[in-house]
């Protein structure tokens, strides 16, 4: 097709509110209910095929985990291969489609997402992830639907960048895919992100394999079924549940291995990237390294903040999600002057959180994903209130015995490098350090230096001066810094997301920096006049 195509300007997809008697509500309560009474088989896809392999495994309800939702079929060699196989024949035609042919897959998946599968994406994402409806909604159908729409426009945008040429030269870059596949890992945390790691490349023309978190399944299988709806051919995505290490091993060593787009924790990334490194020489080309990893995201309060505010910001920031964001709040530095205030309300109103299962809409809280993430945060609350570093004002409590509920818990350190001000729990726990009011700036380093990472983090503030000050001392502190807000929640083409340090490659999620990752550009100089001597005019006799 000829002609300057361009992709209509993108907006964020509405969030709907699920209030009483909204339709979206009646409709998502309706899904749910069906939802909760079958028992899905979630086999592979390969080659646009559904595969079964009988290698199978139950998939639970985190906040009833008696309940089983779906069972899934694990990848071993054969398929894996299989899989293989089909993305090396995929990649022969997807890699040289038009750009807006690719383009168009995923603005009609956006549109499905946001119509006809909103209600199953958010209620898979609520039922199997325990998120509450409007935790589900700014995910699973909001978040990826803007990744969608906003990807392909920033597609449009680098395509659009060319090279100046001299007179009689023209000058062209072309924005080749890889040569190979990308493997895409996601983390169980956001239905979004697994959509987006194999969603981005796959844009710029590659072919993905797709290895979902085996605890956001149900939704991620959905997604999937979404992507095809919506028209990718087959064998472009292949989706590959299973061991992940094995899994691991046997893509890392094929020689087409392209790149890696992962999201998940520190230390599996690290695994990633050294397997990778040892095994560099294998590779036909450098594979690309993309990964957004943990966090321990701050508030820092000056004496001047809005007390309100604070506390808001604390509680949705540190237990929206049960803290298992990212991005999510834990640990905050709160002014002596300011805590004398804040104390009551902050520990009146974590105390006054609800929480059970999602599919009643008057909680704010769910479960914690999974046995392993409850022991894990069990024992640090069991540590703290053994320590004499710390004392646990609100929550503290857990229990297995139906979900895996911990309620939502402050831990006031007196040590500022006490372990959870420190380490990241991935839980609703968040960790206060009281500062003496006139030890400001000590607790500007405080904050710098007190853990690896550099996702998010937030100042209060009201005094100009200070927040200036306060963004400059914590420059590298944070991929994403926040004056005066919760350090969740950020939205595609408004806050590009990503840390540095140990969060990761720092690859803004959702925008024109993470698409060039996916791309090897070509460049091409034609000559419309090539010269016909090889001596210069200099040489020539005087
Ligand atoms: P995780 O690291 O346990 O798992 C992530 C993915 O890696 C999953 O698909 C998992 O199956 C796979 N994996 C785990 N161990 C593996 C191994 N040995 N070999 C190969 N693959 C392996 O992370 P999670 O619990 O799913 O997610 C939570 C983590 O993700 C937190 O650390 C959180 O901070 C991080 N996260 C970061 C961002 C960001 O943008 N920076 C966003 C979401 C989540």
């Amino acid at each position: 097709m000829s002609g300057h195509i361009q992709i209509p300007p993108p907006q964020n997809e509405p969030v709907l509110s699920y209030a009483p008697g909204t339709p979206e509500r009646a409709e998502l309560k309706a899904t749910l209910q069906r939802m909760a009474e079958e028992v899905v088989e979630i086999p592979l896809i390969i080659g646009g095929e559904e595969v079964r392999t009988g290698r199978v495994h139950d998939f639970v309800c985190p906040h009833d985990h008696q309940k089983v939702l779906a069972t899934w079929h694990g990848a071993g060699p054969e398929e894996l291969e299989q899989a293989l196989e089909s993305g090396r024949e995929a990649w022969k035609t997807w890699s040289r489609m038009p750009w807006e042919e690719r383009a168009a897959v995923f603005l009609k998946a956006a549109d499905l997402l946001a119509g006809p599968w909103r209600a199953i994406v958010n209620a898979s994402t609520m039922l199997g992830q325990s998120k509450t409806a409007h935790q589900a909604e700014i995910d699973a159908a909001c978040e990826l639907a803007d990744f969608y729409r906003f990807n392909a426009y920033f597609a449009e945008e680098i395509y659009a960048q060319q090279p100046i040429s001299d007179p009689g030269i023209w000058n062209r870059l072309e924005y080749r895919p890889l040569e190979g596949f990308v493997y895409a890992v996601s983390p169980f945390n956001f239905s979004s992100i697994g959509g987006n790691l194999c969603g981005a490349p796959v844009l710029m023309g590659n072919v993905a394999l797709w290895k979902p978190s085996h605890t956001a399944l149900l939704n991620n299988y959905y997604i999937m079924k979404v992507l095809m709806e919506a028209g990718l051919p087959a064998g472009v995505i292949n989706f590959i549940a299973g061991d992940s290490s094995e899994i691991t091993d046997y893509l890392l060593r094929q020689r087409d291995f392209a790149g890696l787009h992962f999201t998940g924790s520190t230390g599996v990334f690290h695994m990633f990237w050294k397997r990778i490194g040892a095994n560099i020489a294998n590779y036909a080309s450098y594979p690309r390294i993309v990964g957004e990893t943990g966090g321990k995201d701050f508030i820092l309060a000056h004496p001047t903040a809005d007390p309100e505010a604070l506390v808001t910001a604390m509680i949705r920031g540190a237990f929206e999600y049960q803290g298992q964001k990212c991005s999510a709040a834990s640990r905050a530095y709160v002014p002596e002057s300011l805590w004398a205030e804040i104390e009551g309300p902050l520990v009146e109103q974590t105390d006054a959180i609800t929480m059970g299962d999602p599919t009643d809409f008057t909680n704010f809280m769910g479960a914690v994903i999974d046995d392993r993430a409850f022991r894990k945060l069990s024992r640090y609350i069991d540590d703290a209130r053994q320590s004499e570093e710390a004392d646990i004002i609100a929550g503290g409590e857990y229990d297995d015995s139906k979900g895996y509920f911990i309620r939502p818990t402050l831990i006031l350190a007196r040590n500022p490098r006490y372990v959870t001000m420190c380490e990241e729990l991935f839980g609703p726990i968040l960790t206060i350090h009281v500062y003496p009011d006139d030890a400001w700036e000590e607790t500007l380093e405080l904050v710098d230096t007190t853990s690896p990472y550099a996702l998010t983090g937030a100042v209060f503030a009201r005094d100009r001066a200070v927040l200036q000050q306060a963004t400059e001392a914590l420059r590298h502190a944070a991929g994403n810094f926040y004056l005066n807000d919760k350090p969740t929640g950020a939205v595609v083409g408004q806050q590009p997301f990503g840390g540095s340090r140990a969060s990761g490659t720092n690859d803004k999620a959702g925008s024109a920096f993470n698409l060039l990752r996916w791309i090897t550009p070509r460049t091409l100089k034609e000559n419309f006049d090539p010269p016909r001597d090889y001596r210069y005019p200099f040489m020539d006799e005087a």
